[in-house]
């Protein structure tokens, strides 16, 4: 029998760059799991403020108020080192601070409860993983361990690592790092293309919030391989809610004499928040409005825009999206007519001219879009991590899923150079060797660098690690060997070996998965942190909760119906335990529940003073409401 209902379910999750998806796959059902605010998607956004911390919706909602405090994107920082151009070309353009560590690392910078404090990406994105995590919790009823996260195709070795690491952070084993595409085309039910014999070629296109990636994935007997990828890092949906706020800034100018929105951070928020709506709007009607009351100097802003303006605004942008399709089938050297399925993927996709353009691509070919575009890789992770909790019940068929490496690694000879060991888009698990040797004579040290990246010249490649083989036997140039092998197992993460060959001195040093990213001694520290700031929030939601009961018990003992000796009983603990709360900001959370106790306490005492008929409606409610703390 299948022994799910044994075994906590393994929980599937988009950790995009702006929104953050979670899905569970019970009884061959895919369900998306919705947060507390009846959400399907959670922004990807933490924000700290003088007293609490906030994810997801409340988060996104703070940055109009403490731009400084609110963190996003935080995607595009994890596992890359400080000084890498993508990096600091993010951070000239984000409203909080980000600094190196001594080791290159990124670090956040944030004001949290009065005092600076620093965070890596990682603990940032184990927040927000965190929160995916209780609201599958909530919603399932149990404790949640397990997930499968998806990463971007072109993430690299770091990238993954440093995902898999945030997850730890958040307390949860992650089973696997997926990518977003064969996630995508797993939700579509593409692994079950096994009857046929004939290889298909499945195009994944994915327009989000602030990237645009194309994969060619070729599936043959339920088998997954990545044939070419593509993307635009900086091409996504908040690129067309700019465009909207600047016509929009334009169109202010010009009715109110030349005034500039641009020069108010926050009017320009607001103005952008609105923006994205009527974007959104724009998909599904030909028409819409962007109001925003006292947008900038106490005037209030409207404009009606069109489908068609929208469209004119962002037509550059929308052909770029359709040139990288033709650069990615031009990489796997397909022809567009030998592609036999398109998915769309992402919220972007919903644009109607996205749409069109791709289906125009394609020769009018129809497209794959039942699934929303937002949730297909939260559901197709959840299908994986079912089907991985499955795993040793030999009942079903593992669904085996075959990823490659996004780009090339190699290691750097003499000259500058990089040998490519392991081509781009090889599919993985994988080992492959090769045969290195000395460049002259009695050389007895070699050292061995590993690159990434598709350039001949080392210098334009990504430098993964290096070390130096000593104690080599003299030789002349070119005898001695030294079999090196390059290793990447299920998760995408490199280990690199070298042996020397042909001496009896054996050489074996393998590059720590670990280089560059955090150590397992700084996530254990994490993980404490993660719990420190767990009960802190929970603390903060134990004060809010007493203060609000004590308001309740005050305004209650204001009912003309209740005794004098009632409502002064009632009024006095009240500012009792304001009084307390006041004077002990620090307390712990059971005293603070205990001042809670007290408060339930006296409106029972007064309860069971008064006649079945004669108790008011309100005491009841309030009782009723007491396992909120
Ligand atoms: P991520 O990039 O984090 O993977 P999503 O795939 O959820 O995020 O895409 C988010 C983007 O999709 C946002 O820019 C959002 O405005 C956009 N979006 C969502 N719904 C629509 C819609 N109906 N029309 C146009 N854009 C949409
Ligand atoms: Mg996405």
């Amino acid at each position: 029998m299948a022994s799910d209902g044994y075994k906590t379910p393994t929980i599937g999750i988009d950790l995009g760059t702006t929104y953050s998806c979670v899905a569970v796959c019970r009884e061959n059902n895919v369900e998306i799991i919705e947060n507390d605010q009846g959400k399907r998607l959670t922004p990807s956004c933490v924000a700290f403020t003088e007293d609490e911390r906030l994810v997801g919706i409340a988060a996104k909602n703070h940055s109009d108020m403490n731009p400084g405090n609110t963190l996003f994107a935080i995607k595009r920082l994890i596992g890359r080192r400080f000084s890498h151009s993508t990096v600091q070309n993010d951070i000239k353009h984000w409203p909080f601070k980000v600094v190196a560590d001594p080791m290159d690392r990124p670090k956040i910078v944030v004001n949290y409860q009065g005092i600076e404090k620093e965070f890596y990406a990682e603990e940032i994105s184990s927040m927000v993983l965190e929160k995916m995590k209780e609201v599958a919790e909530t919603r399932l009823g149990c404790t949640v361990n397990n997930a499968v996260i998806t990463v971007p195709a072109y993430f690299n070795d770091s990238q993954r690592q440093a995902t898999k690491n945030a997850g730890a952070i958040a307390g949860l084993n992650v089973v696997r790092i997926m990518d977003e595409p064969t996630a995508a085309a797993v939700a579509y039910g593409m692994d079950k293309i096994t009857e046929d014999t004939d290889e298909k070629n499945v195009l994944i296109f994915d327009l989000g919030g602030g990237t645009c990636d194309v994969s060619l994935l070729s599936i043959k007997y339920g088998k997954f391989v990545v044939r070419a990828i593509a993307g635009d890092t900086h091409l996504g949906g908040e690129d067309f809610d700019d465009r909207l706020v600047d016509y929009c800034v334009k169109e202010f100018k010009k009715i109110n004499n030349n005034k500039d929105i641009t020069k108010s951070v926050r009017s320009l928020r607001r103005l952008r928040t609105e923006c994205q709506r009527a974007k959104e709007f724009l998909s599904f009607s030909v028409r819409g409005t962007i109001e925003v009351g006292y947008l900038y100097d106490g005037i209030d802003f409207s404009t009606r825009i069109s489908r068609a303006l929208f469209e004119d605004l962002n037509m550059d942008l929308f052909t770029r999206c359709t040139d990288l399709i033709e650069r990615c089938l031009n990489d796997a050297m397909i022809n567009k007519t030998g592609v036999d399925v398109v998915v769309l993927v992402g919220g972007s996709t919903r644009i109607p001219m996205v749409q069109q353009l791709v289906q125009d691509f394609f020769g009018g070919k129809e497209l794959c879009k039942e699934i929303n575009p937002d949730e297909a890789v939260a559901k197709g992770a959840a299908i994986q991590a079912a089907n991985l909790n499955r795993q040793g019940d030999n009942e079903e068929k593992i669904l085996i899923l075959q990823d490659v490496t996004p780009l090339s690694l190699g290691v750097n000879i003499l000259g500058g150079k990089t040998i490519i060991v392991v081509p781009r888009n090889a599919p993985i698990p994988m080992k492959k060797y090769h045969v290195l040797t000395t460049s002259y004579d009695n050389q007895t040290e070699v050292r061995i660098a590993v690159y990434e990246g598709e350039s001949a010249e080392s210098k334009y490649n990504n430098l993964l690690g290096e070390y130096m083989i000593i104690g080599i036997d003299p030789a002349p140039e070119g005898v001695p060997k030294i079999d090196t092998c390059f290793e990447i197992d299920a998760d995408g993460i490199l280990t690199v070996s070298t042996q020397v060959r042909s001496t009896s001195l054996k050489n074996k040093i393998v590059i720590s998965k670990q280089k560059g990213g955090l150590t397992p001694e700084e996530i254990q520290t994490m993980v404490g942190a993660a719990a420190r700031y767990k009960a802190e929030d929970e603390k903060h939601k134990a004060m809010i909760s007493l203060e609000d009961s004590a308001q309740k018990v005050k305004s209650m003992s204001k009912d003309p119906g209740l005794s004098a000796s009632e409502k002064k009983l009632m009024n006095e603990t009240a500012e009792n335990v304001i009084t307390w709360l006041n004077a002990n900001r620090h307390a712990d959370i059971s005293e603070i529940n205990g001042q809670h106790m007290k408060l339930e306490t006296i409106i029972q005492t007064l309860m069971k003073s008064r006649p079945r008929g004669g108790i008011p409606y309100d005491w009841i409610l309030f009782l009723s409401k007491k396992t909120q703390y």
